[in-house]
């Protein structure tokens, strides 16, 4: 297993001091979109190329209120060496968020509450999105239902990661952390990991470590390998 030196914290208040030996498993980008968002520009076999060339091990495709990548995914991704997860990113009035697991049989225009309920019931994982950025927001008391939260995100301003690290610290380990680029655009593809203890290779591997695992949020450049 190799051993990494990681800075937990992100973007641009990494330091030295905060870095700590952590063995490594898993290097994955967990919020990824691709054209099936209107907002995205990322086409998937570029995007299993360079997941696999910066050196990723596993991504999570997670457009907007769609699964429709999945054929495609289903059709390269056992070529592409990397674990590659469909999920997605689930639009409500209170919020964004992240959903693993349930996705082909979701129920659309749920309001956030419900959606927690309905996630939590079929076994799978939902994640606030980004939920301190000031354009799009998770409503405060939706937040505390939360067991896993985004804290970092590669679309965000530093403050806005920060202020979600500060919220997740007063809450006394209640929560656990992930990190994800929120990639639109093929540069951005790993910009921010959360690194895994342990293999993952399917859905049920990632709901299973998201649950129970050990896992850290890392700014990609800032993984440094110590020992393999
Ligand atoms: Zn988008
Ligand atoms: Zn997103």
């Amino acid at each position: 297993m190799p051993m990494y030196k990681i800075f937990s914290i992100g973007d641009n208040y990494l330091t030295t001091n905060r870095a700590k030996a952590y063995h490594v498993t898993m290097i994955m980008d967990i919020h990824i979109h691709t054209h099936f968002s209107p907002c995205s520009i990322i086409k998937i076999p570029k995007l299993l190329c360079r997941a696999r060339e910066i050196g990723l091990d596993g991504i999570c495709i997670t457009d907007h209120d769609t699964i429709a990548s999945k054929p495609v995914v289903e059709d390269i991704a056992n070529k592409s060496e990397i674990c590659v997860i469909v999920g997605l990113e689930y639009t409500t009035s209170d919020g964004d968020f992240l959903v693993f697991g349930p996705v082909d049989y979701i129920p659309r225009d749920m309001r956030a509450e419900e959606l927690y309920r309905w996630v939590k019931k079929e076994g799978g994982v939902i994640i606030p999105a980004h939920p301190f950025r000031s354009s799009r927001p998770v409503t405060l008391n939706i937040l505390q239902y939360s067991e896993i939260i985004e804290m970092l995100n590669g679309r965000n301003h530093s403050s806005e990661n920060e202020s979600c690290r500060n919220w997740i610290s007063k809450q006394q380990n209640r929560i656990k952390e992930v990190g994800g680029s929120d990639a639109h655009t093929i540069e951005e593809v790993g910009k921010i990991a959360t690194v895994f203890e342990k293999d993952i290779y399917n859905s049920d591997d990632f709901i299973r470590e998201l649950q129970h695992g050990n896992y850290l949020t890392a700014a990609y450049e800032s993984l440094q390998m110590i020992s393999a």
